[in-house]
């Protein structure tokens, strides 16, 4: 593995991402919503995850800026970065596939919304941003630099301990004993740990 090579299997991975996503983003739009959390919050958030997952890496990855932040590279870092993506990526498709049209980019709640506790989200509650997280790992361990690699660790982190509290309210208050009863049983993000 090379830089050049790393900075390649950032770029797939994010199309990957954007692969899988673009059919849900699509029907979410159409999908008829009857309850929204605060927008303008959840937009806020997800514009510094996007910048330290999308926008900061890229002008890495594009123009090299900002050099005085390289560290050396090390392959084997790099190669398990791959396989942290692959993970990612079909972590993400598991999730979508599983969530369906309940899936929202923003916190909101749908018509005929239903709680889903099957397939992956039998193990933890919140396996899309296990997912998400794997990814910000992933471009820490492909781009060796200290400010665009752990950029996406530190933008993804800010949304998801400001949204989590949040989200989970608005499940309750949506699904009220059932999702209690489904978070006694399921951890976060990682299955027994949080
Ligand atoms: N936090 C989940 C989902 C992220 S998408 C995950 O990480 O997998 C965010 C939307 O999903 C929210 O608007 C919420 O209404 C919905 N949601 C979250 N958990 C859900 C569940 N178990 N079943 C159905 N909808 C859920």
């Amino acid at each position: 593995m090379t830089v050049l090579w790393a900075k390649l299997v950032w770029c797939l991975g994010v199309i990957g991402w954007l692969a899988i996503r673009y059919p849900h983003d699509r029907r979410s739009r159409r999908t008829p919503k009857r309850l929204r959390s605060d927008r303008a919050r959840d937009r806020v958030l997800l514009t510094i995850s996007a910048t330290g997952m999308l926008i900061v890496p890229a002008i890495y990855v594009l123009t090299g800026w900002p050099q005085v932040a390289d560290y050396r590279f090390r392959p084997a870092l790099a190669s398990l970065g791959a396989v942290v993506f692959a993970s990612s990526l079909c972590l993400f498709y598991r999730t979508h596939r599983d969530l369906g049209r309940n899936w929202s980019v923003t916190l909101e709640i749908r018509d005929r919304h239903v709680l889903v506790s099957s397939g992956v989200y039998r193990y933890v509650r919140h396996p899309m941003y296990s997912a998400f997280w794997l990814w910000a790992l992933a471009q820490a361990l492909l781009l060796p630099n200290w400010i665009a690699g752990p950029a996406g660790l530190v933008g993804f982190g800010t949304l998801f301990f400001l949204r989590i509290g949040r989200e989970e309210e608005l499940m309750v208050e949506t699904f009220g004993d059932e999702y209690r009863r489904y978070m006694a049983r399921t951890s976060r993000i990682v299955p027994g740990i949080y």
